[in-house]
């Protein structure tokens, strides 16, 4: 079989069960999943770029096909380099849509042969997101549910409680 290496992207500030869900899901069907934190140096995280890996690395120790890695500039020539055929995005809401179609397609213009493959979460995880965990987190608001463990560790130290 063709061996298909994939590229799930995104800022992962920090990683959620949501996208833990997706990132498991995907190792099940690509031989390669490379979770790629998007470095945008405009945008200013809540945790740094070395965080954010150790976080992934941690939470997908268990997924042997996958790997962390993290990248600047453009997604496509990223993926050309990793030489992945696939992207992965992950698809909540009916609003995620309109964005994410946009760069699907912008995309396939830059390099018709690699595709964007859109996954749904379990339905428990539809409303997750990262500001939302950063949001709740800072009033110290029970965040167990939504984050692995060892990601929560690390946001009551960011909190320092
Ligand atoms: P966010 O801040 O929305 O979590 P990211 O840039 O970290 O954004 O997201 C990376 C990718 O993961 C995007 O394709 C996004 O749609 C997807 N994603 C984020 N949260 C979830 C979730 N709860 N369920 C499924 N996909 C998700």
């Amino acid at each position: 079989m063709k061996k298909i290496i994939a590229i799930y992207p995104g800022t992962f500030d920090p990683v959620t069960n949501g996208h833990l869900d997706i990132i498991e899901r995907a190792s099940e069907l690509f031989t390669e999943v490379i979770v790629s934190i998007a470095v945008n140096r405009n945008k200013k995280p809540m945790f740094e770029n070395e965080e954010r890996l150790d976080m992934l690395k941690n939470v997908t120790r268990h997924l042997g096909n996958v790997k962390v890695d993290s990248f600047e500039g453009l997604l496509v020539r990223y993926a050309e380099r990793m030489k992945a055929n696939v992207m992965i995005r992950g698809l909540r809401a009916v609003s995620d849509f309109e964005y994410e179609f946009q760069m699907s397609l912008t995309n396939k213009k830059l390099n018709p042969g690699i595709n964007t493959i859109f996954m749904m979460p379990n339905e428990k995880y539809t409303y997750l997101n990262s500001s939302l965990v950063r949001e709740l987190a800072s009033y110290n608001a029970n965040v167990d549910e939504f984050i692995p463990p060892y990601v929560l560790k690390k946001l009551k130290e960011k909190f320092g409680y």
